[in-house]
């Protein structure tokens, strides 16, 4: 079993914090490899997801300074999940195991360290899990933990409170890049994977540079693009909706017969308004799903690599 380890970041409008991050990640590298705990050619790679600033210049910058630095520039922003796809599969062939980050080190760098010990004592798949989330906001917190509640509900698969601070050894990375879906939503499909795994927990800090580069808007998108690309169930619940809804008109002819008009009346406008609404409602995660088997059959590329600067 070989040792040699790729950080992969993905990388969009980081010039803020791409400078401090690189002196850390190679610090943290180099004891790593000192210690033998990591080969020798080791890579840190930064993949610039399309950025609008300067990110891809100091990833050049910082590769030819230091071979330790690897670089992946795609061909447009793709968002994070398939930056970080794109990375993993630039560096398949080359890495025994490989470690996914964000790039404003809101992950506790100190929790390699752990992460390679589990690679080392036999585990494929190490999980980075947040062990508070006392700094985020009542509202963040809220959101996300019901986010994995409703998608444990939903039968899908995931790790409570991990984002995608991962480590993937070759075999999990290379079972990883045979599920081809268009629509990706990595923590949900590598607990499918199996293989032996184990968790690491950490305090996730704060940005300590630059913004997030995920507003509420993209949060939502990300959301609902989890819970679709992981489980049919919202379309079954649909099926339940429509039952209660009969029901409901049983009830409001009942009404109608037996009590007063105006009692009927008033059920009745609101039951056009309500019903007008869960048809579209209805319609919309149908829609969601007719989407998805859409962009799936076109099979497009989830990414396109422009160039990749890497010293073997
Ligand atoms: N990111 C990316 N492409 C995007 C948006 C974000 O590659 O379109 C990267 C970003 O550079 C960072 C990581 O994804 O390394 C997580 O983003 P961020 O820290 O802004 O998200 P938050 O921590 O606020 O959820
Ligand atoms: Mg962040």
């Amino acid at each position: 079993m070989g040792n040699r380890l790729f950080v992969v970041i993905p990388c969009y409008n980081e010039e803020e914090v791409l400078p401090e991050t690189s002196r850390r990640i190679s610090e943290k590298m180099r004891a790593l490899i000192s210690a033998g705990k990591i080969a020798e050619n080791s890579r840190v790679v930064l993949v610039n997801d399309g950025s609008k600033d300067r990110t891809w210049e100091i990833i050049c910058g910082l590769h030819k300074k230091d071979s330790l630095f690897s670089g992946v520039n795609l061909s447009r922003n793709r968002g994070h999940q398939n930056a970080l796809l794109a990375g993993l599969l630039t560096v398949k062939d080359l890495a025994d195991m490989t470690i996914s980050m964000d790039a404003d080190l809101q992950d506790d760098i100190n929790a390699i360290d752990e992460m390679v010990d589990k690679y080392l004592s036999g585990c494929d798949v190490v999980y980075g899990v947040r062990s508070s989330r006392e700094k985020d906001t009542f509202f963040k917190r809220f959101t996300a933990e019901s986010f994995y509640r409703l998608i444990r509900n939903l039968g899908g698969e995931v790790v409570f409170n991990h984002a995608d601070y991962r480590l993937l050894s070759r075999r999990a990375l290379d079972a990883l890049s045979q599920y081809g879906e268009t629509n990706l939503f990595l923590r949900g499909i590598i607990p499918m994977l199996g293989f032996k795994s184990d968790i690491v927990t950490y305090e996730r800090g704060e940005r300590f540079a630059g913004e997030s580069k995920y507003p509420l808007k993209k949060m939502l998108a990300f959301a609902v693009e989890g819970i679709t690309s992981l489980s049919a169930k919202p379309m079954r619940l649909i099926l339940g909706l429509g039952a209660i809804m009969l029901l409901f008109g049983l009830i409001s002819l009942i009404i109608s017969i037996a009590g007063g008009s105006s009692a009927a009346f008033n059920f009745m406008t609101f039951s056009i308004w309500a019903v007008g609404g869960l048809i579209l409602i209805s319609l919309g995660v149908v829609g969601e799903y007719v989407g998805k088997i859409y962009l799936e059959t076109k099979k497009r590329p989830r990414f396109i690599v422009e160039s990749f600067l890497h010293e073997d």
